[in-house]
């Protein structure tokens, strides 16, 4: 099951499911709010959707994003957005006690 809420820098979040057929989610400061396509996807594959959105909340809270983003900005957010969320869903796949280590230690 998704988490209902997400905190990423200085604001909560809501996760929601939700039927789009154009995107596999958003990702929305201003509603505070980050939609996950659901339907027809497979557990891995929606965890990574939620990762890659969780992801534009850091690229964001980061302040690496533009005020004033242009279409080159918007691709280059995408592409860095799109790898790390993919590797890093690689990683934490394959290193559960790095993952445990992690989560005891970051207290
Ligand atoms: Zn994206």
């Amino acid at each position: 099951m998704i988490p209902k809420k997400v905190r990423i820098g200085y604001l909560d979040y809501d996760i929601e499911e939700y039927q789009d057929d154009e995107f596999e989610g958003d990702y929305s400061p201003q509603s505070q709010r980050i939609r996950i396509r659901t339907s027809g996807r497979s557990s891995a594959f929606i965890a990574n959707t939620v990762l890659h959105e969780v992801m534009h909340g850091v690229y964001y809270h980061s302040s690496l994003k533009s005020p004033n983003s242009s279409d080159s900005d918007t691709e280059t957010e995408e592409n860095v957005v799109n790898g790390m969320s993919n590797m890093l869903s690689q990683v934490f796949r394959d290193n559960p006690v790095l993952i445990r280590y992690l989560l005891k230690n970051l207290k």
